[in-house]
């Protein structure tokens, strides 16, 4: 059988996570307890899931010219995506979060670098990847402009969208109208005004709301011992799009979304917990 083919459009990061016992004050210097370099940004977080999930996966997106944006191309191609959609850009950074964890919290600065430049006229270089695409997948780490521009031409092309609206931000009636599936957590479901018939709303531990036939239904989560949660959300719409893409009913390819994202809940990291398609199957045996 052929892999289904996901074209992924979004951001790529590398997280510096620097564990600490307290915030330093203001002046202070104080010596960390560890620190990590762990790839992310949910793009890629999403192209791995869909990829590590038995797709035919390409991804269109921009690194900096920094050894970082070696470091995050070399992470795609290990997990097998075509990356010939990833040029670097010349003289900017790639997307960089600096989290600092310490006993109480987290301390988020996410600075997108060459993610902003993901825009309408880098992307409209890699139509023909979006062409053979059966899902094209995006989120809002890039320009709102491009997910606008990509959704306007997935529609004009009969091609289908999932949008994850997140972070949130407002979205345009238009975006909203022509994305074949819109899927927000529950924070973000307050800006979004789509059809009912489009939403696909994660409510964490309590699975998935849908709508088939103007009535609402609910697809439970897997109950799992939950010890991250991060990029849960990630390998959901990442198994979605598998699913959907192999032209499963809505309900059969949430139940498999909510599979992967129970698996990878257990798991700390937003990638390191992404089940491969042997995994999730054993699972849901
Ligand atoms: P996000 O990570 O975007 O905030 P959610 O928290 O809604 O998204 O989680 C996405 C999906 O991950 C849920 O719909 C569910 O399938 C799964 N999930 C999240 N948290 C848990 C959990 N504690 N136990 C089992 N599944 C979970």
């Amino acid at each position: 059988m052929t892999k289904p083919k996901i074209t992924v459009i979004g951001s790529v990061n590398l997280d510096m996570v620097t564990s600490t016992e307290r915030v330093p004050n203001q002046g202070e210097t104080l010596t960390g307890q560890s620190f990590e370099m762990i790839p992310g940004g949910k793009g890629a977080n999403q192209a791995v899931a869909a990829a590590r999930l038995g797709a035919d996966v390409h991804f269109i997106g921009r690194v900096g010219d920094d050894p970082f944006g070696e470091i995050l191309l070399k992470n795609l191609t290990e997990n097998g995506i075509h990356v010939d959609g990833v040029e670097p850009v010349t003289g900017e950074h790639s997307g960089i979060a600096t989290i600092i964890v310490s006993d109480r919290d987290n301390r988020i600065i996410y600075t997108p670098g060459a993610n902003n430049l993901v825009t309408p006229e880098y992307v409209e270089h890699f139509l023909p990847i979006i062409d053979q695409s059966d899902y094209v997948v995006l989120q809002l780490e890039i320009p709102m402009e491009t997910v606008e521009y990509v959704t306007g031409y997935c529609y004009e092309n009969g091609i289908k969208v999932i949008l994850n609206p997140a972070p949130i931000q407002p979205l345009s009636e238009t975006v909203q109208k022509q994305a074949t599936y819109i899927t927000p957590n529950e924070s973000e479901v307050v800006g979004v005004n789509a059809s009912t018939e489009q939403l696909i709303v994660t409510l964490g531990k309590d699975g998935v709301k849908y709508y088939q036939d103007g009535e609402e239904r609910i697809v439970p989560a897997y109950t799992v011992e939950a010890v991250d949660t991060t990029g849960a959300g990630d390998t959901f719409n990442g198994a979605l799009a598998v699913g959907l893409a192999k032209g499963w009913s809505l309900e059969k390819a949430i139940k498999y979304g909510n599979a992967a994202a129970a698996l990878s809940v257990q798991k700390f990291g937003a990638q390191d917990g992404i089940p491969t398609v042997a995994e999730v199957e054993q699972f849901l045996q």
